[in-house]
């Protein structure tokens, strides 16, 4: 399939939905409470109705089967939804505030105000759920949105375009396909939110561009995830965890476990060989022909993996075949911290192992990198979980599991520092999409005259009041 560029109808085309989402929100339209709940419900028969076409797609696109397209993309989505239809009653209500003394009578409030017109911009490895995930906060916000997807799915992107023009008025929801130009295109207009998932470089290029007009950003982006596997961890339990975590989606997931740190030289070798075990038991002896294990995106994204592949003897796999962008689940052990894989996100089916002498030794190697999108601690110790919850900075985590974190409809979610800033899922997704603006009422019973010029008693008085 051709990429998406930028043309001139392009661009016409972009800025004809922008001027009318700005009418439409202008309007008021999206705010009241029946029209979001309408929304969601819009959203929720727009993807029944499409289910078989975007699972056929991310099929095209990623070799997901019907299975994991449900679990990991569309299913997810379905649970945002209803919860947020659910609960959007609730979560739309004002917050009372105390009202000092100084501005007695009277009564504090937040309220929830719709950002406006929002851009979501998603990537390709959960190419549905990453791009509708977000658009139930905006909806469930009160907002209008922008669709950006990711060209690199091309097939799923185009099935979300036919869903969104049949389901919803281009003033209310569009989606405007395209590769980067496209995008740099649409980050350079006004929006009164924007919303990113992608990588770190294209983060920063991204936070500029938000910069030029101060746009309130979400950004949800990637790194190394750790894997701390102390002396007191199951390692069987702890083997078949991650094997599942790692190798789902190629490793192709933005909270996968990135490297593995286990406490002890002979638990490390013993953990390796649950992971040969593990391996065999989920994917079979051919890995790359089993129809649960997806494929890399794309040649170039293969080529990249490849490079980490060379001049290296993996323990497990090592395999790969360019013409059906395949590449075995790959362990790499022992590992040490000078080894490429080591150096930036892997996002791929290649997991380092390093074994380490102390837990300690584990956090210091965590705290000297970046501050991960998720962190992970195998354990049995209440003592060391306190410790790993406490000194670890992350964007969130599990305690013995991996991934699983991603999928809660309670749970926020999202990165800290160089991982990303702002959560979603849930509550969440509607406070990203929202701006509470606090006001005071003022009783005109009893007006305050004080602060005029030259009716204070004495600043004494006015230094009780304020204290
Ligand atoms: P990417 O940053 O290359 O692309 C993401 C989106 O940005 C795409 O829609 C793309 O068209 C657009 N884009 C690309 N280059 C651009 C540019 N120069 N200017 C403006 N827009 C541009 O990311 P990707 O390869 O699609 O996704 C993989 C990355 O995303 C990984 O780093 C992964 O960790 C991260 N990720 C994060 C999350 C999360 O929830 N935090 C989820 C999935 C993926």
């Amino acid at each position: 399939m051709k990429t998406i560029t930028l043309s001139n109808t392009h661009t016409s085309h972009i800025l004809d939905i922008l001027a009318k989402q700005k009418t439409y929100y202008r309007s008021g339209v999206t705010h009241p409470l029946e029209v979001r709940r309408a929304n969601l419900k819009a959203l929720h028969q727009a993807i029944t109705q499409f289910e078989p076409k975007l699972v056929e797609a991310v099929g095209k696109d990623l070799n997901k089967n019907s299975f994991e397209a449900y679990t990991t993309e569309i299913g997810l989505v379905y649970k945002e939804i209803r919860h947020a239809i659910k609960n959007l009653p609730r979560w739309m209500k004002p917050k009372k505030y105390t009202t000092d003394l100084h501005n007695l009578p009277g009564a504090s409030r937040m309220y929830p105000e719709p950002y406006g017109v929002s851009l979501i911009i998603a990537p390709w490895n959960y190419p549905i759920q990453l791009m509708l995930s977000p658009l139930v906060g905006a909806l469930a916000g009160g907002n209008t949105a922008v669709l950006k997807p990711s060209e690199l799915a091309p097939a799923t992107a185009g099935v979300m375009q036919e869903m969104i023009d049949q389901w919803f008025e281009p003033e209310a929801v569009a989606m405007v396909q395209g590769d980067a130009e496209v995008s740099t295109f649409l980050l350079e207009q006004q929006w009164d939110k924007i919303f990113f998932t992608g990588s770190v470089p294209v983060g920063k290029i991204v936070m500029e561009k938000a910069a030029k007009h101060l746009t309130p950003l979400t950004l949800e982006l990637g790194g190394k995830s750790p894997v701390i596997v102390d002396d007191t961890a199951d390692l069987d339990y702890t083997a078949r965890k991650i094997v599942w975590g790692k190798f789902l989606n190629c490793g192709q997931t933005c909270v996968a476990p990135d490297y593995v740190l286990v406490v002890g030289r002979e638990r490390a070798d013993r953990f390796v060989e649950l992971l040969e075990k593990y391996l065999g038991e989920f994917y079979g002896e051919s890995p790359m022909e089993s129809p649960h294990y997806t494929k890399i995106i794309n040649d170039r994204h293969f080529m990249r993996l490849s490079g980490l592949l060379e001049g290296t003897q993996p323990v497990i796999g090592g395999q790969k075949n360019q013409e059906q962008c395949r590449i075995a689940p790959t362990v790499f052990y022992p590992v040490d911290l000078d080894h490429p894989v080591m150096a930036d996100e892997i996002f791929g089916p290649l997991l380092p192992i390093l074994p380490v002498d102390s837990l300690d030794r584990a956090f210091d190697i965590v705290l000297d990198k970046p501050k991960p999108l998720a962190a992970y601690l195998f354990t049995t110790s209440r003592r060391n979980e306190k410790r790993f919850i406490r000194e670890i900075p992350a964007g969130g985590g599990c305690i013995n599991n991996v991934v699983m974190h991603v999928a809660s409809s309670s749970l926020p979610f999202g990165g800290v520092g160089p991982s990303g800033m702002g959560e979603y899922h849930g509550r969440a997704s509607f406070d990203a999409f929202t701006h509470w603006k606090g006001m005071l009422k003022q009783s005109r019973i009893m007006e305050m005259k004080m602060a005029y010029p030259g009716k204070a008693p004495s600043l004494k008085v006015i230094r009780k009041i304020l204290s």
